[in-house]
């Protein structure tokens, strides 16, 4: 399959045509009353470039009063404005009768200084109501919305569907899964090679996030942010402080090197807050995005042949690698040409490293949740109990099995625990069997605690069975302090949470990418300001 019938994308040059490139993040009013759009306009101003009124919800417009209503709210802008209508069936907050759409635009259109979102079907209804000469067509953008997919055949839907007389074209669609996402790289380059109209082009959801941050620098005219007060005009919505602070989209080019976080989820990750900042500050023209991989389909193969394999990959940027978290660390080993030893050894890939024409698989885990524990607390010779059995368990009981700590491994799961055990020459109980006395130190890799989970005040064994412990570490980060941890302080006993391992993980990835170092505080500020 082939997503490049058109054009290569080494040839990509997006569009000049952005009239104003400095002005990428356009933020929409949602509000139901006057006093609520003026206070969240107020609100919204210090991020946005442009400001979208979306009269539709309203619910005190006075029909016979649209144009003073706009007039009004217009002038608390400070920004360029976007005027938008939209009815239900269109995305829209409510029903709007065909008589008032048209009764709202005849008040509307002739404003000065605005541009008109005009759902691209509606258009011709507008002609023939008022007349393609009373259509201010270089302030008009012609929208179309697919919130139930992403069509097959992108490039025909934009050549039919759009009045060729409006200044700018705006395609938004729903995606599903990676295949769509490339749907949506293409259709980038087809809008940028044309040059008759401006384009915004958006890929709603999780998988087409990265469009939201990279479509300006791909020639979209404006990026939509979420509402000031958090709420959503489409899914998959970033703040426009987000989008302006962590993911520095005004710097954005088709020159920018993408790397990001491959899993699902990935929209709460801390990641990207910490590697963006780092590539900020040390001022490399690279940027990090959440890439929602979906499990139990082609997605995971398609990601990798068709955005990252060198040798395969079809998208308009390039990259050094990316991060892979749950539930990919093992499923993407057989789509790489080799393993780094340690990943080798675990038995998991955190890390995706592209050398020349190959796609390395690497686990940074394993040194991460090492650096922090070493640290504070002596290995060698210590009597070690590992809590789980799952991902995070093998790189900590194979870090902690090369700095020579006696490792006893409890779990719920005897098959898995055993399979585990064998893996690293070790022991294994249930979890029930622990007793803190017989050890040093124990390290939960189980989620138990953490926020989210089904039951986050619970803890993997008794209060009682901590009592001996010199040490605990929680590799949980969310929260820091999870009742295990609370509960070992309480009986005097040193904890360690897992933000700090977060941050070395991170730490050594960069490295990994970009070949330089970045100070631990930077990216521990920064995952903690996530
Ligand atoms: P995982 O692969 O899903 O493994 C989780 C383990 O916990 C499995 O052995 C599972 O048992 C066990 N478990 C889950 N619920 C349990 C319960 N109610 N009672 C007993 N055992 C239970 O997950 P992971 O990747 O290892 O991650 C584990 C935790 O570590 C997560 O909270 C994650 O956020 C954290 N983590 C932190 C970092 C960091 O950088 N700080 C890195 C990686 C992971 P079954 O196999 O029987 O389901």
């Amino acid at each position: 399959m082939s997503f490049m019938s058109f054009m290569s994308f080494s040839s990509f040059n997006p569009g000049t045509r952005n009239p104003e490139p400095g002005t990428r993040i356009c933020t929409p009013i949602l509000s139901p009353t006057l006093g609520d759009a003026r206070q969240a306009i107020a609100q919204a101003q210090p991020n946005a470039d442009w400001i979208e009124l979306r009269l539709d919800f309203l619910e005190d417009l006075d029909p016979g009063q649209s144009r003073l209503t706009v007039e009004t709210l217009v002038a608390e802008c400070s920004k360029p404005v976007i005027i938008t209508f939209r009815p239900k069936e269109q995305g829209g907050k409510r029903e709007i009768s065909l008589d008032e759409r048209l009764a709202f635009w005849h008040q509307v259109l002739t404003l000065p200084d605005v541009q008109f979102d005009l759902e691209a079907d509606f258009v011709p209804m507008l002609v023939e109501k008022l007349g393609a000469a009373a259509l201010p067509w270089d302030k008009i953008i012609a929208s179309w919305h697919e919130f139930e997919h992403t069509p097959e055949d992108l490039p025909a839907l934009i050549e039919q569907r759009f009045p060729r007389e409006a200044a700018t074209i705006k395609l938004a669609v729903r995606t599903a899964s990676i295949r769509d996402l490339m749907a949506l790289f293409t259709a980038f380059q087809l809008l940028a090679a044309q040059s008759r109209q401006r384009f915004i082009l958006i890929g709603m959801g999780a998988p087409g996030a990265p469009t939201r941050i990279l479509g300006p620098a791909l020639g979209s005219q404006v990026t939509y942010s979420a509402a000031p007060d958090g709420n959503l005009s489409a899914p998959g919505q970033f703040s426009a402080a987000d989008l302006r602070q962590v993911y520095h989209i005004h710097r954005l080019s088709t020159a920018t090197k993408v790397t990001g976080l491959i899993g699902k989820p990935v929209g709460h990750s801390l990641s990207p807050h910490m590697h963006n900042a780092a590539f900020e500050a040390l001022g490399l023209d690279w940027v990090y995005l959440p890439f929602e991989v979906q499990p139990q389909s082609t997605d995971l193969a398609d990601f990798v042949q068709f955005l990252v394999h060198p040798q395969s990959r079809q998208v308009p940027f390039q990259s050094m690698g990316f991060s892979v978290t749950i539930p990919h660390k093992q499923a993407v080993i057989p789509l790489l040409d080799s393993l780094t030893t340690i990943a080798e050894a675990v038995g998991a890939v955190n890390t995706l490293l592209i050398a020349g024409n190959r796609l390395i698989g690497h686990n940074t885990d394993v040194d991460g949740a090492m650096i922090p524990l070493e640290k504070r607390f002596k290995l060698a010779g210590s009597r070690v109990a590992v809590l789980g059995a799952g991902g995070s368990a093998h790189a900590l009981v194979y870090g902690l099995v090369q700095r020579q700590a006696q490792v006893t491994l409890f779990a719920r799961n005897q098959e898995k625990a055993q399979a585990l055990a064998d893996k690293f020459g070790t022991n294994c109980r249930s979890l029930e069997d622990f007793r803190g006395h017989q050890f040093e130190g124990a390290v939960n890799c189980t989620p138990i605690g953490m926020h989210g989970t089904a039951n986050p005040a619970t803890m993997p064994v008794t209060p009682q069975q901590l009592s001996g412990l010199h040490w605990v570490y929680d590799l949980i980060y969310r929260p820091r302090l999870t009742p295990l941890l609370a509960v070992a302080q309480a009986q005097r006993i040193a904890t360690l949470d897992g933000l700090e391992m977060l941050v070395e993980q991170a730490r050594l990835q960069f490295a990994a990418w970009t070949g330089q170092e970045i100070p631990f505080d930077l990216m521990f500020d920064a995952a903690q300001k996530g």
